[in-house]
């Protein structure tokens, strides 16, 4: 295994100074001349600090900064970035899109550090930013936390090799490596078509990939005719986590997509729930879309309706609260209630007819509210159900399906096949009917190939007598509880 440097990607609110501060780290860390290429943009660019003690001492910055391009490549299944950059404007603290950016980050589960830019300015307030972040449990260091913050100029350069050598320190603690023997595997995150013709930009993260390997994108093929790296200048191999352009398919693949050598590799597109609109209790229980508990972004139109909102709900267990902020539903929220399989919840806004087609594309339920009572009282049943489901799950241990009925000596005797769990003998029966219960019993003779078991697994079948006998149907279904 080798050390591979992390790939950073920066969130923030708008204006805050994301492009200035990729444009300055780019510009004074970047030796175009020096390796005979000028810088292009590729999506991604590679620089190498001059400081020496940690595991790498190169770093890979995502060139599109912004929560709703991390979020897009995160809902089509890129797990890309490495470290977060939480952006924020020393001068205008927290904004609307900084509380995005903290949700999003949150739920990519990847460290990161806040920075706070233009502390050249003189109305600059460090302290009352780090303060307001508290609100948003985000702690930093100096002030109860362990996340680390940084202060710096994108405009002077001020502090950012203290930012630097910070993302250095959390990626050796992070310890990421590469084997450069196992297959590759990269992540498109941008493509065009130029001159050259069909364009993939990617990062890879796994392995080493070199001209003439043959790579797959979902099911789609290419032969490595050329790789091109952020300088412009083509090399024949590349190795995490550099960026790199590809070329050799006749097909483009889906941005966020994976490239590996694995023939077909998983679609990412994950299918989740059912079409939006009505919120229909199977839809919010389908294990697809809740796991175990009912995730939310909210999004309202006053900060008093959120608080309100938010007070309610916070006390119920069932509910995860993925984001909550003042402001319009937009892309970003589809691509991280994708990711985290949440629920938007609008109150008092409208919802623009792209962002709504962008949900339904990718079959994200939105839920909008005028009255918080109407609000709270069905997220409160949909809570409820879950619970209910969860214990009845619980107890639950195995479930089986009648295949056949004989009548053996007299004796009814049911041929099932185990569909979930396990069935022991001695096991307490419920019966269910076309999802309905009919009634209880007992498991008294279990056998395989008339033979007597003890224990019968998902998948196989076996010969199974109940007492008392509840005259049993093809295709009943029979639940083992504890
Ligand atoms: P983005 O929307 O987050 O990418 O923000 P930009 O990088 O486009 O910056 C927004 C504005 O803030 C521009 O006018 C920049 O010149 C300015 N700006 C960015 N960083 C700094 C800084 O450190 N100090 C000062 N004074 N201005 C900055």
């Amino acid at each position: 295994m080798k050390p591979r440097p992390p790939v950073v990607a920066i969130l923030g609110h708008v204006d805050h100074g994301k492009t200035s501060l990729l444009d300055y780290i780019r510009k004074t860390h970047v030796a175009d001349k020096e390796f005979g290429g000028i810088t292009q943009k590729i999506g991604a660019y590679e620089i190498t600090v001059p400081i020496k003690g940690y595991n790498t001492n190169k770093l890979t910055f995502i060139d599109t900064p912004g929560h709703e391009a991390f979020s897009k490549l995160r809902a089509r299944g890129a797990q890309v970035a490495d470290i977060a950059i939480l952006l924020i404007d020393a001068k205008d603290s927290l904004m609307p899109q900084t509380i995005e950016s903290i949700s999003h980050i949150k739920a990519a589960k990847i460290p990161f550090i806040v920075v706070l830019n233009k502390i050249d300015l003189p109305d600059a307030n460090p302290n009352k930013v780090k303060n307001d972040l508290l609100q948003h449990e985000v702690m930093v260091e100096g002030k109860g936390g362990s996340v680390a913050v940084v202060e710096v100029s994108a405009k002077t350069g001020a502090g950012i090799p203290e930012l630097l050598e910070s993302l250095l320190l959390i990626a050796s603690e992070a310890n990421l490596s590469y084997d450069p023997q196992a297959d590759p595997l990269a992540y498109i995150i941008e493509t065009k078509k130029d001159r050259r013709g069909l364009v993939v930009s990617a990062i890879i993260k796994q392995g080493t990939l070199k001209i003439g390997d043959t790579i797959y994108s979902a099911r789609k093929k290419a032969k490595v005719k050329s790789l091109v790296n952020d300088l412009g200048v083509s090399v024949t191999q590349v190795v995490p986590s550099s960026p790199f352009e590809l070329l050799g398919f006749n097909e483009l693949p889906e941005v966020g997509s994976e490239m590996s050598t694995t023939e077909g590799a998983v679609e990412t597109v994950v299918m989740h729930g059912s079409v939006p609109g009505k919120l229909t209790l199977d839809s919010i229980l389908h294990p697809e879309v809740v796991d175990k508990k009912l995730n939310l972004i909210i999004k309202t139109d006053t900060q008093g309706s959120l608080e309100a909102i938010n007070y309610s709900l916070a006390k119920n267990k069932n509910i995860e609260i993925i984001l909550q902020a003042v402001g319009e539903i937009n892309r970003s929220d589809i691509f991280l209630a994708k990711t985290t399989k949440a629920i938007i919840i609008g109150f008092g806004g409208q919802i623009d007819s792209q962002v709504r087609n962008l949900a339904k594309q990718e079959k994200i339920i939105i839920k909008t509210y005028n009255i918080i009572y109407e609000l709270l009282e069905e997220l409160g049943e949909v809570a409820d159900l879950i619970e209910e489901k969860e214990i009845q799950e619980k107890t639950v241990k195995g479930e089986a399906k009648v295949l056949a009925t004989f009548i053996i000596e007299g004796e009814k005797i049911y041929g099932l096949k185990v569909t979930k769990g396990k069935v022991n003998l001695a096991d307490n029966v419920e019966l269910f009917r076309d999802v309905k219960l009919i009634s209880k019993t007992k498991l008294v003779s279990l056998k395989q190939r008339a033979k007597s078991v003890q224990e019968v697994k998902k998948d196989q079948e076996a010969g199974m007598v109940f007492s008392p006998d509840l005259d049993m149907r093809v295709g009943d279904v029979v639940k083992f509880v504890l």
